[in-house]
């Protein structure tokens, strides 16, 4: 649902770019800490609903637990979750070990809950921003052929414009195969046939979530692993959610040094202890097989098989293609952000990401959170926790302006 008439009829204190869980979180949290009342704030976004990118590809992975502990959500308190699952009833455990991690539908009806009284869907608009401008006490998007203006803009853009397709894949898909995307929003697992043979590209939780989710009696799995597979339960050391690392990583100047600490940080393309174990079972009950190898080549070969060749000599006749492959490193936001840094003259640094100021502050009416604030956030930055971390910091940069004035 989105709104209209408000919306042109008046400027805003707050335009955020990207309804997702950063998004979200930060409306809430300006809202929360008295930073914004709701008619301050618009969210825009493509989806029907705030989260709709973090349902469909939760969704589309068949992800049933979080990685994440049960303190990392959408409320601005800590224990709000832990509180809310009290008073339910689930047909499967709430939480499961380690760190104790909530099922996905406990975390989605409780972030429900946490929109539904924040009341931020009334402020939810919906498009894809295409251009943002900024002078030297406002700035504006252009969204749906119209201009909005308000006294900042926040990019919480998330990296779904940002997904990895192999070259391979991509010449394929040209020729004809089918290969999709599983982080695609386009992704349906209600059209691959109870007894096809799928080929599942990747070795990370989605892929593994994917193969998982998607093995069933009369449907066998490849899972197509570029590497031996890593077992860590969380996507970086928890450390880097407080000082423990972060204290000594913004002592560092060099933003080419940070990215490399970040690189050397993540856990990329690492499964927690409870999918490996799912996985093993799957395996001795045949219906998946792991290869670590990768593709080299892929032929299309008859309306419903294509062969795929590995690196290693092994050749495979598939129904299906899923690729699990993750994001891009390289920065998102496409052209709109790409212009934005070129028009403005904005610091980049040489991998391209925002150099912003300790307060997230890309430019005086400019803020990022998620990937884009990583060379301040940290290697959690594109996670839930990420999403707290980058509002603290902007919340209090607010608080102090305001008390400036
Ligand atoms: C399968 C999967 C499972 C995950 N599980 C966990 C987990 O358990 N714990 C954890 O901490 N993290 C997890 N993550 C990481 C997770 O992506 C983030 O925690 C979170 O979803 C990121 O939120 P976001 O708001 O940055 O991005 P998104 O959810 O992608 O939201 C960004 C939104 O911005 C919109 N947008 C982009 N460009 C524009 C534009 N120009 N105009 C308007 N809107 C725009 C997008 O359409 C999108 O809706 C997982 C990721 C995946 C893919």
């Amino acid at each position: 649902m989105s709104f209209f008439v408000s919306v042109r009829a008046r400027n805003s204190k707050f335009i955020i770019v990207g309804g997702g869980i950063h998004g979200a979180y930060l409306a809430i949290s300006l809202l929360k800490q008295g930073m914004a009342a709701l008619d301050d704030l618009i969210i825009i976004d493509p989806g029907d609903e705030p989260l709709s990118n973090w349902m469909a590809v939760t969704s589309n992975v068949g992800m049933d637990y979080l990685r994440s502990p049960k303190v990392h959500h959408l409320d601005t308190e800590p224990f709000s979750l832990k509180k809310f699952a009290r008073n339910r009833s689930y047909t499967r455990p709430l939480f499961i070990a380690p760190n104790d991690r909530p099922s996905l539908d406990l975390f989605n009806n409780h972030a429900g809950k946490v929109l539904e009284e924040s009341r931020i869907r009334e402020r939810f608009y919906h498009g894809l921003v295409s251009r943002v401008s900024l002078n030297k006490n406002s700035a504006s998007v252009s969204v749906n052929g119209e201009t909005l203006k308000s006294q900042y803009v926040i990019l919480s853009i998330g990296q779904g414009d940002n997904i990895n397709w192999p070259d391979w894949a991509l010449a394929a898909k040209q020729r004809g195969a089918p290969v999709t995307h599983v982080l695609e929003r386009s992704f349906s697992r209600l059209r691959l046939s109870d007894t096809a043979t799928v080929a599942v590209i990747g070795g990370g939780m989605s892929a593994v979530h994917t193969a998982i989710s998607l093995a069933g009696k009369d449907r066998m799995i490849l899972l197509l692993t570029p590497h031996a597979l890593r077992q860590h339960d969380y996507d970086s050391d928890p450390g880097w959610m407080g000082p423990k690392y972060l204290t000594l990583f913004r002592r560092i100047p060099n933003p080419k040094e940070r990215r490399s600490v970040i690189n050397e940080a993540r856990n990329t393309g690492s499964i927690t202890r409870d999918l490996k174990k799912k996985l093993l079972l799957l395996e001795k009950r045949n219906q998946c097989k792991v290869y670590t190898d990768s593709i080299v080549a892929c032929t299309h070969v008859s309306a419903s098989i294509t062969q795929i060749r590995l690196s290693g000599g092994d050749v495979f006749g598939v129904n299906q293609i899923v690729l699990a492959t993750g994001y891009n490193s390289t920065r998102p936001g496409g052209e709109m952000v790409d212009q934005l840094a070129s028009n403005y003259n904005l610091p980049c640094s040489e991998c391209g990401y925002p150099v912003t100021d300790v307060s997230l502050r890309w430019h005086n009416q400019l803020f990022v959170t998620g990937a884009l604030a990583e060379l301040v956030v940290g290697p959690a930055s594109r996670n839930i926790i990420g999403a707290r971390m980058a509002a603290e910091k902007i919340v209090r940069y607010l608080n102090l302006d305001s008390t400036n004035i």
